[in-house]
């Protein structure tokens, strides 16, 4: 495959091109209890969750079990948006602000 002969067919779904000025932390560890490595955020409906090397790996449950495609990473110098449908990673330079995100508690 070369580049650009892959294209996200997902980007009309998203709804979030500010992120937040800064989140607590992954909503479903914080409800739960639980803790987490990274954190990712839904571009459709702005739900944050943890990546996939946190034990509850919400960001990806959340996008399994709302059908939202596409996550942004809201760590410390990454932009990078992935897409689950398409396993495509992108950066989209329409998405703008900065998160201010808690240390990790797995890491603490
Ligand atoms: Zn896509
Ligand atoms: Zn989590
Ligand atoms: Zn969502």
């Amino acid at each position: 495959m070369s580049p650009g002969s892959t294209q996200c067919t997902h980007l009309n779904t998203i709804e979030v091109t500010e992120l937040p000025a800064s989140v607590d932390g992954c909503t479903d560890c914080l409800r739960d209890g639980g803790v987490w490595l990274h954190l990712r955020i839904c571009l459709q409906c702005g739900h944050v969750g943890c990546c996939d090397d946190s034990p509850g790996q919400h960001a990806s449950r959340h996008a399994d079990a709302a059908g939202h495609p596409l996550i942004r990473s809201l760590e410390p110098g990454e932009d990078w948006v992935w897409c689950f449908p398409d396993e495509l990673a992108m950066v989209i330079p329409e998405i703008t602000g900065t998160t201010r995100i808690p240390p990790s508690p797995m890491l603490s």
